[in-house]
């Protein structure tokens, strides 16, 4: 039987939890497909998969939800995928940290010849998600102000970009120079860095009073309750993220009194649940970066054997763009 390297951990807790062990690859089942990763995603999900903040469906396990690569094996019963084909997946189950993966090919997405592996895998996941949230829970149209937390994260870099793109003007928040730089450079028309000011107090003079129609907050815990002072009457919280922890206990009635507000906390699987969906929102991603929507920078590198390194440097807001793992 052929092997396989992979990430595991046998319990949730530290980066010292992660270990490289060698596993059998699994035999196919119906519907499955084998693909040799070039290039693997790591996402802040995945941190929470380590610490348990989202528990795994058990113990020991794999992490990661993200690849690219070529696939080498299907089964019998595959017919949209044949051995060879270059894809990407974002949305099998969790094991992605691993030299090879067996997935469903209903959740493998063709990669365009135009975009490597090391750029799929930087990308599909988080392409999906800024899809979602700008063309979906929000449709973003030209004029519009937005405000983007974390700009100049993965997520943060591809959906500045995106929303330039569609004609939006862009508030963007950072935690430091280095990266207003970098966020400013995608087009981001104004940068806060909300480590130094206080985010819907800039909103407030960027606008003039006016505010904003949406938030995108995938910070969480820290920036919840000033991104709702930072909306117009009856304007939409979209809270994706708990990068800074977890946004709890929040008493309804702070929807009221600041204006009448929605608040939604969504995840990417509810707005990809069919093959139909997947593609359509993966083309749509596509479409933009071949009309010149977005560029996805090379992003920062690690080993396989380093997972831990890339998840510390993550959480320690070190890190700008994607981080990939290499097998
Ligand atoms: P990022 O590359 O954006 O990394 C997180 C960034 O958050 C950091 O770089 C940092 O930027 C900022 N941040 C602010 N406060 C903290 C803190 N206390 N600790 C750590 N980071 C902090 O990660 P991703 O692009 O992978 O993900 C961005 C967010 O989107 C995450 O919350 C993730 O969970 C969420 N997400 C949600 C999805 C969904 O469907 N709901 C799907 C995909 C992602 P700075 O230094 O500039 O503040």
């Amino acid at each position: 039987m052929s092997k396989m390297v992979r990430i595991e951990i046998e319990a949730h807790g530290g980066t010292d939890m992660m270990k490289l062990v060698e596993r059998d690859i699994p035999a196919l089942q119906a519907g499955q497909i084998l693909v040799r990763h070039e290039a693997i995603g790591v996402n802040y999900i995945d941190t929470y998969h380590r610490t348990g903040l989202y528990p795994v469906p058990s113990l020991p396990s794999g992490l990661g939800g993200e690849a690219a690569g070529t696939v080498e094996a299907v089964a019998e019963d595959v017919t949209n995928i044949k051995a060879g084909d270059r894809v990407a997946y974002c949305s099998g189950p969790i094991g992605s940290y691993a030299s090879h993966n067996v997935i469903s090919a209903a959740s493998a997405v063709l990669l365009p010849t135009s975009i490597s592996a090391a750029q799929g895998a930087a990308s599909l996941l988080k392409g999906l998600t800024v899809q979602y949230l700008i063309r979906q829970i929000y449709a973003v149209k030209e004029g519009d102000c937005v405000l983007f937390h974390a700009a100049a994260g993965g997520v943060g870099t591809l959906a500045v970009q995106w929303l330039k793109h569609l004609g939006a003007t862009v508030i963007g928040t950072v935690g430091s120079e280095e990266k207003a730089e970098l966020v400013r450079a995608l087009g981001c028309d104004h940068v806060v860095n909300y480590r130094k000011e206080t985010v819907s107090e800039r909103v407030a003079e960027i606008t003039n009073g006016a505010m904003v129609p949406v938030v995108f907050d995938g910070v969480g815990k820290d920036t919840f309750e000033d991104s709702l002072k930072c909306l117009q009457r009856r304007g939409l919280m979209v809270s994706f993220g708990n990068a800074s922890g977890p946004v709890d206990g929040v008493n309804l009635g702070i929807l009221a009194s600041h204006g009448s507000l929605f608040v939604t906390r969504p995840t990417l699987y509810d707005y990809i649940p069919t093959r139909e969906d997947l593609e359509h929102a993966a083309n749509d991603f596509f479409s933009a970066i071949a009309a010149g929507g977005m560029k996805i920078a090379e992003p920062t590198a690690y080993k396989l054997e380093d997972a831990a390194k890339a998840h510390e440097d993550l959480q320690a807001r070190m890190t700008t763009g994607s981080l990939i793992l290499v097998p």
